[in-house]
Formats: C-alpha cells, sequence, structure tokens
C-alpha cells in the first residue's frame, strides 16, 4: 500500500477547491462508480468537482445517479478541456498510468500545470504527487470508500455514494466472488446497503437489462471457444463480422472471457476481439490462483492490470493474434499446470 501526501492532501482541500474527476479509457462499472462516487462526496464538502471520462460507457451505466453530467472527452472535448483548465487538482481514479486515457486526453494531461492525486488498485503506479494505491484491494470503489473514512467522512454517505461505490465493488469483484473480495469487503458493502444502496436494483439494472443482440453475441462467442487442456487454456474470438452481425454495443463484449473462465479445470482463459476502426486485436486475460496475468499481458501484449485479471493489444489480424497466442504457451506449460489447485 502507497499513501503519499495525504495530510497535505487534507489541507488543500480544507478550502473549497474546483476539481476534476477522471477514470480511465472504456470506463468500467469500477471506473464509473468511484469518479462519481468520489463526485458526490467532494461537492458535498463544498468542492466543485466534474466528472470527465475518455469515452463513452457501456449503456448499463447510465442510469448510475450523476451520469447525466460526465462529459466524455472525445465528442465533449471543449467542456472537457474547459473543465480541465479550470480546475485545480485532477484525482485519477481506477488506474495507474497516463496513457491508460488514450493518446488524445493523455498528451492534454501532460501538459496540466496543477497537481495529480491517483486512487488505484492497479500494479505499477506512476508517481503523482498524491497517492494512495492498494493493489490488494478489489476495487476503487472500496478504495474511495475508504478514502472516505480516513477523512472521518463516512456520516456524509448518502444513498448517491452508496448505490455508485457498490455498483464499483460488484462489478471488480465479479458480485463478489474473485479473490480480493474479503470480509472488509462485505462490511463496506452491508455499510452501503444501510446507507441506501438498494442492492437488488443495482445487481439488475448492471445484469439483468441484456439486448436481444448482446445474448446472440455472446452464444456467438461461446462457439468461438477453444479449449486447450495441455494448458488449462481456454479462448474465445470475435469478428468485427460477427460484432456487426449482432448489433455490438459498447459494453456487450464485457464479462465475455469469465465463461472460458468457467470451465472445470480451465486456469487461463483469453478474449481476442478483432476492432477495425483501431486496427487492433483487444485481448482480455482472466486467470485463477497465481498465474499472473498482469506479468504476461505486459511481456507479450503491451498491457496489463492485476494478476488475475489484465487486458492487452495486439497489431495484426486476430488469425495471427491467436496463433501468436498458442504459440507462447508452451513455455509457461509447468506454470500453467501448477498455479492453481482446485
Ligand atoms: P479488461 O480485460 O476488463 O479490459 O481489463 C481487465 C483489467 O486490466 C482492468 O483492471 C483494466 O483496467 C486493465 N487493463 C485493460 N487493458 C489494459 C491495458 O491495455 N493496459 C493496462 N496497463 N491495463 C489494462
Ligand atoms: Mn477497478
Amino acid at each position: 500500500m502507497i499513501l503519499k501526501g495525504f495530510d497535505d492532501l487534507k489541507l488543500f482541500l480544507k478550502k473549497p477547491r474546483n476539481i476534476v474527476i477522471i477514470g480511465h479509457r472504456n470506463p468500467d462499472g469500477d471506473a464509473m462508480g468511484a469518479t462519481l462516487g468520489l463526485q458526490y462526496y467532494m461537492s458535498k464538502k463544498g468542492h466543485k468537482a466534474t466528472v470527465v471520462v475518455p469515452n463513452e460507457y457501456p449503456e448499463f451505466l447510465h442510469w448510475l445517479p450523476g451520469s447525466e453530467n460526465t462529459y466524455r472527452f472525445d465528442w465533449q472535448n471543449s467542456q472537457s478541456k474547459k473543465a480541465i483548465n479550470a480546475s485545480e487538482i485532477i484525482f485519477l481514479l481506477d488506474f495507474n498510468a497516463l496513457h491508460r486515457v488514450g493518446h488524445d486526453m493523455q498528451k492534454t494531461l501532460e501538459k496540466y500545470p496543477n497537481d495529480f492525486a491517483m486512487i488505484d488498485h492497479h500494479q505499477q503506479p506512476d508517481d503523482v504527487k498524491y497517492m494512495y494505491s492498494d493493489v490488494e484491494i478489489c476495487s476503487t470503489c472500496q478504495m474511495v470508500y475508504q478514502f472516505i473514512e480516513m477523512n472521518n467522512d463516512l456520516d456524509l454517505i448518502d444513498a448517491d455514494i452508496a448505490t455508485c461505490l457498490y455498483t464499483g465493488i460488484m462489478t471488480d469483484t465479479g458480485s463478489f466472488r474473485f479473490r480480493s473480495t474479503t470480509s472488509t469487503t462485505h462490511r463496506i458493502i452491508a455499510d452501503l446497503i444501510d446507507k441506501g444502496a438498494e442492492n437488488n436494483k443495482i445487481h439488475n439494472n448492471v445484469y439483468d437489462s441484456n439486448s436481444y443482440g448482446r445474448l446472440l453475441l455472446l452464444g456467438q462467442a461461446l462457439s468461438n471457444l477453444q479449449i486447450l487442456p495441455a494448458y488449462k487454456t481456454a479462448f474465445i474470438t470475435l469478428t468485427e463480422a460477427e460484432k456487426k452481425k449482432f448489433d455490438f454495443q459498447k459494453g456487450d463484449t464485457e464479462g465475455v472471457v469469465n465463461y472460458a473462465l468457467s470451465l472445470k479445470g480451465i486456469i487461463f482463459a483469453a478474449i481476442f476481439i478483432e476492432d477495425t476502426e483501431q486496427s487492433m486485436i483487444k485481448i482480455s486475460f482472466r486467470s485463477k490462483g497465481n498465474f499472473s496475468v498482469n506479468e504476461f499481458s505486459r511481456k507479450h501484449f503491451n498491457g496489463g492490470g492485476h494478476d488475475n485479471a489484465a487486458g492487452g493489444r495486439f497489431d495484426g489480424s486476430l488469425e495471427e493474434s491467436t496463433t501468436f497466442f498458442k504459440e507462447l504457451l508452451p513455455s509457461y506449460t509447468t506454470e500453467l499446470n501448477n498455479s492453481y489447485e482446485a
């Protein structure tokens, strides 16, 4: 755990400040829950807080309280830049390095004259002035709760903040089942329910809001599944044409990789998704046990993340990406066969 400049940050925030809060590119439930939750908290403390995210987030997160006031840097560029230029400090939530916001926004942030404060649970964080980093914690939303707790402000958590933070903890823990979920997580979740998070409603909003197309896309993904028992590995592919056929919308492939990991005996799973717009193959990796997909993705696929959940990219065709992946596996045979005991 790294806690840096916290007392100075507290002093800085004694006066009402103009704050911008940023999440990573392709924001997920944790990024949106954390940025919106922190925004409500900062507003309650008398600050002016604006959430700016690099690009659009999935439809199943649009119901989040405060969502209507966020700026997307790519298509609300002038409002986003205006907010950034007017701010006295920027909070970076749920990401560890400036490049995670995407090229254009990164360039803007690199010119930012004031200080950054990071709250994040990814490995190898960039060094910024104020930092709360803990790779042991399941979600940035749990860290925002603990940040509020460090400020002795748990009483300020209302139904909106509770709803936002609950959502991110829920999505980043796979509904409280990944091994990062601790008794502390459950205690925090209990407190968030007491403070007004409607758990049943939140689960429904996020997980039971599928379009028919999304289910058909899942069906396609599952029929593309390949299993490599010798490496306890399974992977899924999706081509651009398959995405089009089932009316792909942002967020539709979220969680699909977990189906590969749900197979008995599989401890390493991947999904390779063709993205012709960005001319790359976007990859998600998941694992069980000690096999670090963060290291694997860093080393071979220009990515990173956590030990058991990471992302990466491949420049080339879908076919080339999976061929490359399959060629890598033999050198991990021992590791893959010994990293997890069911
Ligand atoms: P996902 O597979 O859901 O996109 O991402 C899994 C985890 O890895 C998330 O915590 C995400 O922030 C991180 N991640 C995804 N893509 C990248 C990447 O390209 N680089 C790094 N450093 N982390 C990533
Ligand atoms: Mn997260």
